[in-house]
């Protein structure tokens, strides 16, 4: 199951406010958002709530020590798209590194 880092009420409401509750994703996603100027701005709906956390995905570790000029508005669709795609990069690095040892 993917689901972004865990930040409490008071750190997601300072992180949406200054994002002024858009998805602030520029592209990481994958998708280029150009219909929106290269920003997404995906509101913060009941369907589809925005997600706070970092701006490149931490180890778990790392995320849960994140400040709020740390972490930036995602909506659900990029928040997923980027984290699994990091965790794809973060798999062939390891992956190379291992092979590398013999
Ligand atoms: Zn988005
Ligand atoms: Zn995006």
């Amino acid at each position: 199951m993917m689901r972004g880092p865990i930040v409490g009420a008071e750190l997601f409401t300072t992180v949406m406010a200054a994002a002024a509750w858009v998805c602030q994703c520029t592209g990481q996603c994958g998708s280029a958002h150009r219909r929106t100027g290269g920003t997404c701005q995906a509101p913060d709906t009941s369907r589809a709530r925005l997600v706070a956390a970092p701006a490149r995905p931490l180890p778990e570790r790392e995320a849960f020590t994140a400040t709020a000029d740390q972490l930036r508005a995602w909506c659900p669709a990029c928040w997923r798209h980027t984290a699994s795609s990091a965790a794809a990069a973060r798999a062939q690095a390891t992956t190379d590194t291992q092979e590398s040892l013999f």
